[in-house]
This record gives structure tokens, sequence and C-alpha cells, in this order.
């Protein structure tokens, strides 16, 4: 292990906390992944960014990490999981497809987007639909225990049974009282014992194709089972990290807590983390109120909030420059300062090729260095390390106008820490900036390819005008045809 402790704020204990793994070296993580009925927007992708810093960085540590990010494909009813269509059989009656391709459209979307953002994939990426066996299972443990009940084909949880030995509430701080009854939910309601109880299996509607047998009637899984049953299948009754974002801590987490612990007899997770909201005019960014930006019309410009592209490093950089706990506002102002800021960090990256070192260093690079490990040992602070890596644009101009020095072993030890946070920990990419001198040759170069374009078209040639769009798009350039000519971004 590098460098000092590790803390982190975990939401059960509402503190910073020491973070010491069950088994020394490893940890196993889970974090809820996205309910696959629609893209990704940049609030769904904010909170898989903040987990793949802290994934990184926990290898970074030289951790052995087994990072386990499901894929919700269903049983996510509309209201907060409990009750209303599944928007996934409703987004295929819309599209007249299968359930399955629709579940498949948007994992493929969700991965695509995450690979441009060049997040880590997981070490398990498990569907609820290939865990309905560990599901059922889990729900007969319950019903077992004591803490679940039959009606009519669908088994609750009986959440005032379970607080009489337990403790329901503890993560959200929310007292069972003040947990009522979702008020648009009908027919089902009536066969729950309490209104704060949650459907562990629910009876399939005539309409509701996706369904499986089970020991009560046809049906399907409750949404917080799933991420109870593949948590502890692939890290065990009892882990270190559990994550997802600050919307889940109740009903989802919750009662992931309140399955564990009945089924298990044990409390399911060490650290609690939980990533807060992107929002966009001051209000959540959500599918849900159509108050959001899909990733792709933010790298094409192609939306009516922001005044130009963006590309996908960029508007990570801008993400990490707040901290994984704190609400982030998105405006173009804010990702124009740092796409500067970006390019600016690039450019001094790259000056320390040119500098000629010295005997001795008068820049402390140690001290630096150590900075830039006490910004993300302190519950992963991304914005103070940027603003450390930031010291780095001082020391380059110092160091090229000969107003200090620095040694050999310095400058690569240096270089060294710049490239393991920029590129290894915060996953940043040095994607060609416009003022850079190999962003000047790119845009030349695509430049000419665009007059070339223009000329086939101009030619009627729409089979070569085509494939130089088409070829340049695969190679992650994208070229926008707007009123004032074409323009080009890189994704
Ligand atoms: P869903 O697909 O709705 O289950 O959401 C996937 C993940 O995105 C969950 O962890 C949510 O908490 C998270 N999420 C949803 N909206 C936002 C937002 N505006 N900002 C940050 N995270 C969000
Ligand atoms: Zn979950």
């Amino acid at each position: 292990m590098k460098q000092q402790d590790l803390f982190i704020y975990n939401s059960l204990s509402k503190s910073k906390e020491k973070f010491t793994p069950i088994h020394e070296g490893a940890v196993g993580m889970y974090v809820c992944g996205p309910t696959v009925y629609s893209n990704v927007h940049l609030g769904n992708c904010r909170t898989f960014l903040s987990f793949d810093l802290v994934f990184r960085y926990l290898k970074h540590l030289g951790y052995k990490v087994r990072y386990v990010r499901n894929i919700t494909d269903a049983g996510h009813l509309e209201n907060d999981g409990e009750s209303g269509d599944d928007p996934i059989l409703k987004k295929a009656r819309l599209e007249q497809l299968e359930p399955m391709e629709i579940v498949q459209k948007y994992t493929v979307d969700f991965h695509t987007i995450m690979a441009k953002f060049n997040a880590l994939p997981p070490s398990i990426e498990p569907t609820a639909t290939g865990h309905i066996y560990e599901q059922i299972h889990i729900v007969e443990k319950i019903i077992e225990e004591g803490f679940a009940y039959e009606k009519n084909g669908s088994v609750y949880f009986d959440v005032l049974k379970f607080n009489e030995t337990n403790n329901y509430g503890k993560l959200s701080g929310r007292q069972i009282e003040d947990m009522v009854a979702n008020t648009r939910e009908l027919a089902a309601q009536s066969d729950k014992k309490n209104p704060q109880d949650f459907a562990l299996w629910k009876k399939a509607e005539p309409q509701h194709i996706m369904r499986w047998p089970s020991p009560w009637s046809e049906g399907f899984p409750g949404w917080h089972l799933e991420c109870t049953a593949m948590s502890t299948k692939y890290l065990g009754n009892h882990f270190d990290i559990h994550g997802g974002g600050m919307d889940l801590k109740f009903p989802h987490h919750e009662c992931e807590i309140a399955q564990a612990e009945a089924c298990n007899h044990t409390s399911p997770v060490n650290y609690w983390m939980h990533a807060n909201m992107l929002t966009l005019n001051g209000k959540k960014m959500s599918k849900s109120t159509g108050n959001y930006i899909l990733p792709n019309d933010m790298f094409t410009g192609e939306n009516d909030v922001l005044s130009k592209p963006f590309s996908p490093t960029v508007t990570k950089f801008f993400m990490y420059q707040a901290h994984y706990r704190s609400i982030l506002d998105f405006s173009s102002d804010a990702l124009e300062a740092s796409e500067k800021g970006f390019n600016k960090l690039m450019d001094a990256y790259r000056t320390f090729d040119e500098i000629t070192t010295s005997e001795k260093s008068s820049i402390d690079v140690e001290s630096w260095r150590k900075s830039c490990y006490e910004a993300m040992n302190d519950d992963f602070n991304s914005p103070i390390l940027i603003a450390t890596l930031f010291e780095t644009v001082k020391f380059a101009n110092a160091l090229k106008e000969e107003k200090d020095t620095i040694s050999e072993k310095d400058l690569a030890l240096l270089k060294q820490t710049m490239s393991d946070f920029l590129f290894e920990v915060l996953g940043l990419q040095d994607n060609v900036s416009e003022n850079s001198q190999d962003g000047e040759k790119l845009s030349a170069a695509v430049e000419l390819l665009i007059q070339l374009r223009n000329q086939a078209r101009a030619n009627k040639d729409f089979a070569m005008s085509d494939k130089i769009r088409d070829e340049l798009a695969s190679k992650g350039i994208q070229l926008n045809d707007g009123k004032d000519g074409t323009t080009f971004t890189l994704n």
C-alpha cells in the first residue's frame, strides 16, 4: 500500500472513517447499475464516473478490487420500484420490440458511453434476469425467518416486524411513522399489511410478459431484491463498499439492508457511499421530467443548453472539479472554464518534456506529491487533487523562465505523479487540445478532409462524402454540419 491512510465518508455513520478492508489487500465493492430502458443521461454518468474514480484509486493504491455493478433489466417499476408500469415493458410496447431487445439496446448504449468517458468496466456485471433463482432463494429464506408474508401470489417484506428487532431507517434516517404509502399504488396496496412494506416478489398481471415461475406465482422479483442477491453472491454476506446515487438511499438501499439482515443475520456493508446529483437549471437531471442532456448531444454540441460541444474528457474533468458528495450544476460557463483549465494542465504536462534539469531542485516535488495523495485519501477529494495538480502549471512556467530548478530525479517523479493522477486515477485522456501543436496538425488534416468532402458533395459524389464522414466518425472524429459550415469534435 502506498502513502497514508484512506478515509471514506460512510453514509451509515455519517462520518469519515478510516478504510480497513475485511480481507487485507482486497476490496469488494458493489454499485447499483442502470435500469436499461433508455439512454443514460449525464446525471447517471456522473454517479458511475464518481465510482470509477473510487475503483481506479483503490486499484492505484494496490488493492485487488472486485467491482460488481449490476444491470437492472427487470423488476424496477415506475414508482420507486414498487408500483406502476415496468418501464422496460412500456418501452418495448412503444418501440414494438421484445423487452430483451430494449435491454440489449440500452445496455450497449451504456457501455459505449462509459467507454467514451474512459471508465473502466467492472469486474462482474450481473443482470437481474440472470439471477432469478438466487432472488427466489432469498425470498424463501426471509419468509422462513418470519420477516415476509405471501398474499395473493405476491410476497411482501414485513417492515414493522423487522423493526422490532432491527433498525429500519438507519441509513436514510427516516422514522417508520413518516414512511407513508405511495399514494399512486392502487390494486397491490391492499395486499400489504402495512404501507411501509415493500414487495419481494410480485405476481405478474396478464400483460406483464417478463415473468418467471416461483413457489408463489408466475411473477417477477421486487427491484431491491436483485442487488441483495447479486452483491452477496459475488462479494459475500458482508462486504466492504456499497455505492449508488444519493437518490437510492431510500427506499432502495434501506430495503437492501433490511433484506440482507433478515436473511443473513449480519449487516451487509461496511462503508455505504452515496454520490450526489448532477443538476440542470438547478433541478436534478432526470429521465422522467425530461430535464436532462444525453452525453452524445454534449459531445456533438447538439443541445439547447450549451454553447459548444465538449469532449468526454473535458466533461469528466468538469465533473471531478466538484467533490462526489456535492451537488453539481451544469452550465456552459463552468464547462468552458473547465476546458481551459484542462488544456492548461495538459500543456504543463507536455512542457516537462522540454525542461533541462539541474543538480539541485528548488521545487519540493515530494511534498507536492504527498498533497496529491492527501487529497484523494480524504474521501476521494478530486477538486483538491485537481487544484494540487494545477500547481504544476506554476512549476512549468517558473522552470521555463529559469526562475526555478529541478533535478533529473525530481523531474521524473513529477512527471510520473502527474501521469499517475491524470491518466490512471482520474482516467483523463490527453485529447488533443486546440492550442497544442498536435491539435493544430490534426485540425489542418481534418479541415482538408472537410474541404474534400464539400467538393465531393458539390460533384454529387455522395458515396465519397459519406465515406469521409463515416470513416472519420469511426475514428472518433465527428463532423457537424451547421449553417456556418462544418466543424468537428473529438469523441
Ligand atoms: P437509474 O437507471 O434510474 O436506476 O439510475 C442509475 C444511477 O444514476 C443511480 O445510481 C442514480 O442514483 C443515478 N442518478 C440518477 N439521476 C442522477 C443525477 N441527476 N445525478 C447523479 N446521479 C443520478
Ligand atoms: Zn441496487
